[in-house]
């Protein structure tokens, strides 16, 4: 028998992965909007705090055990920045193209170019849940100033992988999943899980 299981989240990317990994579980996963939930506020300084916030939200919302997941990417010269702002690091309205060219242009003053990807998942069996199941990747690379490749989205044309000489949009996104921070932090949580 499957149980209902809801991600706060209204990717539909988000959903098809969430759905072909937690089938086997005996989850049916439904996104927060097809059950009229609102988004939670994201209004922490940490990635795990807003999303233990949005599972919380969702599994409050809906009586339902919850996912939610934070990422961002982070450079160390930067403080960690743009970290938990990444979404929206050059403000509203949102831009990808605008969000790298201010990345690249903060790190243009710095030797050290490094920068991660970091993804959390957080499980709750129920809003008060309070050993809720935590799970995390990483995934470390170099910004680059000039972009390269077509795939992926948001960071990616600058994100370098210097082991593979080339860009998280030059994989394929079988490639990508099997090295990024969600696709780790995914199998994480898969393992804690079953
Ligand atoms: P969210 O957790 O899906 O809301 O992602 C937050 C933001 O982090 C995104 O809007 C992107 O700017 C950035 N980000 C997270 N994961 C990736 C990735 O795999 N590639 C490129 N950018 C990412």
């Amino acid at each position: 028998m499957s149980r209902d299981l809801v991600i706060a989240s209204n990717n539909p990317g988000k959903l098809a992965e969430f759905s072909r990994l937690l089938g086997p579980l005996g989850y049916r996963v439904r996104t927060q909007s097809e059950l009229g939930i609102d988004e939670a506020e994201e209004p922490h300084p940490t990635f795990i705090e807003n999303a233990l916030t949005k599972a919380r939200h969702a599994s409050r919302a809906s009586g339902l055990p919850a996912l939610a997941d934070d990422s961002g990417i982070c450079a160390p010269a930067l403080g960690g920045a743009p970290g938990v702002h990444s979404a929206r690091y050059a403000g509203e309205p949102r831009s990808d193209d605008a969000n790298n060219a201010k990345l690249v242009q903060a790190l243009s003053s710095h030797t050290d170019k490094s920068a991660y990807y970091y993804c959390v998942l957080v499980f709750v069996r129920h809003a008060e849940d309070p050993q809720p199941v935590i799970a995390e990747g990483r995934w470390q690379g170099e910004l680059i100033a000039k972009p390269r490749g077509e795939g992926g989205f948001g960071y990616d044309p600058h994100f370098l992988l210097p082991a593979l000489g080339k860009t998280a949009a030059e994989l394929s996104a079988e490639q990508k999943n099997e090295l990024s921070h969600r696709g780790q932090a995914l199998r994480a949580l898969l393992a804690k899980l079953s």
